[in-house]
């Protein structure tokens, strides 16, 4: 058989509409709508049989029900759904009513045909739909993650929309001690600031043991700006609750749900951030970042900078702690689990390496130790020795007590590249407006990274 012949045998089930009749024969040709070719099929094959041209009104189709007829109205749907958002890519899907999957079959079938021949009808109504979406929101289709997905429940009569998640990555610094990394509810009255029906002693009814943390400085500045529904912060890792976070930073990603708008100027939004921190944390290096980012800074091997200071419990010299330090660069230490941490932990011996050792002594009990190490090394253990827990050991190389008085952590670095891979980043707006309009590259910093501390 022929094409016209299979046309002749689809379109003698009347009223079939141009689309559905076009669509059995979708992968045929290029740079035609399905649309186009049911039409030109339907008067090829009058032209052929020298008969009158009879076109089909595409309401009365019985195999889409009308439906062919929509894709303006759906689109239109679309944009006003999202008409208060600002977004750059989206995708379009569609529920089918299942009488309409029967009908495209049926239509095949009586037709002689292989029952899947052509594409489906929501494939056509997908990419119908969304190129009139993108050039009534001047925006793009994206097949991977766009920012918005439209998803079109053709028998419920709904537009869906799902605005997804926008992420601004930066390092922060944490200039003061005893701020945790994320908001760390009260464990006596489960966050909820009260017991029974008394207000909580512990957290003095806010719900939070401490009441300040990286989190809740950064995080909501970033969700207001953003005009989204909340924020999540995901750090490199974290730093003890009373170590600072100093020198170069340690980097994160602040997740935003549904936010409405983008492509914010993260120069304004980290000055933004600093104002409210109020000093006790700062951020830098903010750029726009793909979702890919959350699970790079999660999950990427880091090795950190410490710098503790250090009390000895016997005099030591610079001669001594000049070799003790140099014993513990390049060393691989041996850790069993500390006593200070989580019991939950299994216990385990764990390896790690210590890659640069210095340090200055202030007087003959104290002085001032860095560190670089690999990720996962336990520093006040390192000094301590940890009852003879960690091996080697500052301590158990001066043959003194020696104890971390007070810790910050100077660097996050990626043990296989930077964190800033130029992979992960957007694009930013640029200065001014409301950061909607033009966009430029953002320039932004050095490169260090991360990874989960103590
Ligand atoms: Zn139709
Ligand atoms: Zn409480």
């Amino acid at each position: 058989m022929s094409i016209l012949d299979d046309a002749r045998a689809l379109a003698a089930q009347d009223p079939v509409c141009d689309a559905c009749l076009g669509r059995v024969f979708a992968d045929r040709s290029h740079g035609l709508t399905n649309e186009d070719r049911g039409r030109s099929l339907r008067i090829a094959a009058a032209l052929d049989d020298d008969e009158p041209h009879e076109p089909v009104d595409t309401e009365s189709c019985w195999v889409c029900e009308g439906r062919c007829a929509e894709f303006d109205e759906w689109a239109a749907r679309c944009a006003d759904a999202v008409s208060d958002t600002a977004f750059d890519t989206y995708q379009v899907g569609t529920r089918t009513p299942p009488l309409i999957e029967e009908n495209e079959e049926l239509l095949r079938e009586t037709a002689g045909l292989d029952p899947e021949a052509g594409e489906l009808f929501k494939s056509e109504f997908n990419r119908e739909v969304g190129k009139r979406v993108g050039r009534r929101t001047d925006t793009t289709v994206e097949f991977g993650r766009p920012d918005v997905q439209f998803t079109l429940d053709l028998e419920a009569d709904r537009v869906e929309v799902d605005v997804h998640s926008a992420f601004v990555y930066g390092r922060y610094r944490k200039l003061e001690r005893d701020i945790p990394q994320t908001e760390w509810p009260c464990s006596d009255c489960d966050g909820s600031g009260y017991v029974g029906k008394q207000q909580c002693e512990t957290c003095e009814g806010t719900g939070y043991l401490y009441q300040d943390s990286v989190e809740g400085l950064t995080a909501p500045v970033v969700r207001d700006v953003m005009d989204g529904t909340d924020a999540k912060f995901h750090g490199a890792g974290r730093e003890d609750v009373d170590a600072r976070m100093l020198g170069t930073g340690r980097p994160f990603v602040i997740e935003v749900m549904e936010p409405r708008r983008r492509r914010v100027d993260t120069e304004r939004l980290e000055g933004d951030i600093n104002a409210f921190a109020g000093g006790k944390v700062e951020v830098e290096g903010l750029r726009l970042a793909t979702y890919e980012m959350v699970e790079r800074v999660k999950g990427l091997d880091a090795s950190k900078r410490y710098r503790a200071e250090v009390e000895f419990g016997d005099a030591v010299d610079d001669d001594a702690l000049a070799d003790a330090l140099a014993e513990l660069e390049g060393a691989t230490i041996e850790q069993y689990t500390p006593h200070r941490v989580d019991h939950r932990r299994a216990n385990l011996t764990r390896e790690r390496s210590v890659y640069e050792a210095d340090g200055e002594r202030e007087d003959a009990y104290h002085a001032t130790v860095e560190i670089h190490g690999e990720g996962g090394l336990y520093i006040k253990e390192l000094v301590s020795g940890d009852e003879g827990r960690t091996e080697p050991s500052l301590a158990g190389l001066l043959g003194v007590d020696a104890e971390v008085t007070a810790l910050d952590v100077v660097g996050v670095y990626g043990e296989e590249g930077d964190f800033e891979d130029e992979a992960y980043f957007l694009e930013s707006a640029v200065d001014g407006g409301d950061g909607m309009d033009d966009e430029s590259t953002d320039d932004a910093g050095d490169a260090d990274a991360p990874n989960a501390a103590e």
